[in-house]
């Protein structure tokens, strides 16, 4: 056979899409014939060029496969803090009460004045006599509620029975600062004021 029959059917016949007959008149030839088996090895060689260039290509990908790994932790980490931001925040909107206590403490206090006496009345805060400023938040100041609509004098007495602060006039919707007083300290709110029921907060 004729090396350029050979040569055009080289393609067909590495493909193995020829028929058992053409292969084995080309394997007979190139046997016998240098020139065609030369031409097949030179003809194998794009297919092995092929083959590590897809190789490279693989290990060219590798980085961007690393960064993209690195990615998409950085986007999971921003989606994990997103979700407890969201949470925090939620529970922070939920529970306003709870920090308002703890930056805004705010102690109701009632005191009941029988009579025109005018003699000093205790100030109840939530069933106790006394009030305890146990955070820095306390501004330690006394609120006469407005809706009194009646001025008082206020006076502070401590764990035993002295009179620490005496007597300050703090007139209906105002309040007065406690000066001198301690953390972690009982003190006791004492009021004079004309017969009713005062709200006195604690802030
Ligand atoms: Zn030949």
């Amino acid at each position: 056979m004729n090396c350029n029959i050979i040569k055009d059917l080289m393609p067909s016949y590495m493909d193995e899409i020829c028929s058992e007959e053409t292969a084995k008149a080309v394997e007979e030839h190139i046997e016998h014939c240098e020139k065609c088996q030369r031409n097949l090895q030179m003809m194998k060689q794009p297919t092995n060029n092929i083959q590590v260039m897809s190789k490279e290509v693989t290990v060219a990908k590798e980085p961007f496969k690393r960064i993209n790994k690195k990615r998409r932790i950085q986007v999971l980490i921003a989606v994990m803090i997103t979700f407890m931001m969201t949470i925090i925040g939620a529970w922070i909107v939920q529970d306003v009460g709870v920090v308002n206590d703890i930056f805004f403490p705010d102690e109701w206090g009632i005191a009941t004045v029988p009579d025109d006496k005018e003699e000093w009345e205790g100030v109840k805060f939530n069933d106790q006599n006394y009030i305890i400023f146990d955070s820095i938040f306390w501004r330690k100041a006394i609120v006469n509620h407005a809706n009194n609509e009646k001025n008082v004098l206020v006076r502070v007495k401590d764990d035993n029975d002295n009179i620490v602060i005496d007597a300050v006039q703090v007139p209906a919707g105002t309040s007065v600062k406690l000066e001198g007083l301690k953390r972690h300290e009982k003190y006791y709110i004492e009021i004079k004021a004309p017969q009713g029921r005062f709200t006195i907060n604690a802030i």
